[in-house]
């Protein structure tokens, strides 16, 4: 199962167009439908429901991870919980936190996505042979510098002492074998660097991970045996769009389009296995071409510039932080140099308004000039909700062609994998029992990631 997070039809062609225009990308050739994508609180889902529609074949409420629209939630079986029920190898390789919402609906049981803590702690009890991500943070206790704890609760050694091995660099995922399973890979703090900013020796790539992921699991005899169920996400095509960054956008969704390149040839050549691929939600509201005002007047040019996010040398987060960390750093060199554009006195205005009010807003503001010269348009920094693609490869998937509700889709995973997720749900309760809503908890017209 591979999820792009926050990824539209518009992101596919943005991203074709910006590699090759006339060549197909790895997810065209496999576009066999469409999923609907509303929550049961919001037409416009979140993450959380979004992904336990996937893992627990229900629709749920924003904020939801693995648990059941219900007062209180329950928590459900999720298909990588039966999966490993079942004998079957399992994995989870993601870009974000992996305590984030996609992966922790099918590795935890809460009622709010904000308790990653409580992800972590629960994570470090499923059956799962590896889990690689970022988000250290949520394993630390609080006295380690960059902690996201506010507990002295040191789940990274909880989980050695559980048995698993945890890994938090490059060397460590190369040189990891069957022998480190079951094996936790914690690449960065928080979130994995977006693709445009990564340093190859620092973290690897989404591509990366899932070589290793596919080699590791495929060598366990139980993958021969039972079969094996891995979830992939491109986590921060998400963040790319709530960024309105449309240079980050394309990396993310060509570094994807890899993956599941990678995914499809295994595939290939491992006769009865499926891939699905698809996404939670859109985000951002993208679109290629936007009204542009040229003296006052509003004009409606049909045509966008790949050629100018091809300048772009780092993520508009990136350098945000950058010019928030240094002080004395010049915001118009850093433009001129990143984006190979000069900004006019009115853009740089609006960009040195921007630096003041904070990192956020000169990320938007950075995005914003992007999007604009390369005239890329949104209209949110949330989610959107419209249909998103459904892309399949392997046997029997003709059955899901077409468009379908999201919940189909996780129904389509547990009945390839003849697993009987209602039947292990008791079970699942009885280890993970209600948790009260925390009072923190956002409401569920809030805006979720
Ligand atoms: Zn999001």
């Amino acid at each position: 199962m591979m999820i792009s997070d926050g990824f539209g039809p518009s992101g596919e062609t943005m991203a074709r167009v910006f590699a090759n225009k006339a060549q197909l990308q790895p997810l065209d050739y496999q576009l066999r439908g469409a999923s609907i994508t509303y929550s049961t609180s919001n037409l416009v889902t979140d993450s959380a429901a979004g992904a336990t529609c996937f893992s627990c074949a229900l629709k749920t409420y924003n904020g939801a991870i693995g648990v059941t629209d219900s007062q209180p939630p329950e928590a459900c079986a999720t298909v990588l919980e039966a999966a490993a029920a079942a004998g079957m190898a399992t994995g989870v390789v993601v870009t974000s936190r992996v305590t984030h919402a996609t992966p922790a609906a099918f590795t935890a049981h809460v009622p709010d996505r904000e308790m990653e803590p409580t992800i972590a702690e629960q994570q470090i009890t499923q059956k799962i042979d590896l889990l690689f991500g970022g988000g250290r943070c949520e394993f630390q206790p609080q006295s380690v510098a960059g902690s996201c704890r506010a507990d002295e609760k040191d789940v990274m050694s909880e989980a050695r002492d559980a048995g698993f091995s945890v890994i938090t660099d490059v060397a460590g995922l190369r040189s990891a074998t069957t022998a480190s399973l079951p094996l936790i890979g914690l690449f960065a703090q928080s979130h994995m660097a977006f693709e445009l900013d990564r340093v190859p020796a620092d973290q690897p790539s989404l591509d990366e991970m899932v070589a290793k992921a596919l080699e590791l699991l495929s060598a366990l005899p139980k993958a021969a045996t039972h079969g094996m169920f891995l979830m992939i996400e491109g986590s921060r095509i998400d963040h790319a769009g709530h960024n309105n960054d449309a240079a980050a956008h394309v990396y993310e969704t060509l570094q994807f389009q890899q993956a599941f390149s990678q995914a499809v040839e295994y595939a290939r050549g491992h006769g009865n296995t499926v891939v699905v691929s698809t996404s939670d939600h859109e985000t951002g509201g993208l679109t290629l071409a936007r009204t542009k005002p040229v003296l006052g007047r509003d004009t409606y040019p049909y045509v966008w510039y790949p050629k100018v996010l091809a300048r772009a040398n780092h993520s508009a987060e990136y350098l945000a932080h950058e010019l928030q960390a240094n002080a004395s750093m010049s915001l118009v060199d850093t433009v001129v140099v990143n984006y190979g554009i000069e900004p006019t006195p009115a853009e740089l205005a609006t960009l040195e308004a921007a630096r003041i009010n904070g990192t956020t807003p000169l990320t938007y503001a950075l995005s914003e000039f992007i999007s604009y010269h390369a005239n890329v348009g949104w209209t949110t920094h949330g989610h959107t909700g419209e249909d998103v693609n459904l892309y399949l490869y392997g046997p029997g998937t003709e059955a899901m062609y077409g468009v379908h509700q999201n919940s189909d889709i996780g129904a389509f995973l547990a009945s390839k994998l003849k697993l009987d997720l209602a039947a292990l749900t008791p079970e699942i309760r009885r280890k993970f029992p209600p948790i009260p809503m925390p009072p923190t908890a956002r409401s569920e017209h809030a805006v979720h990631d």
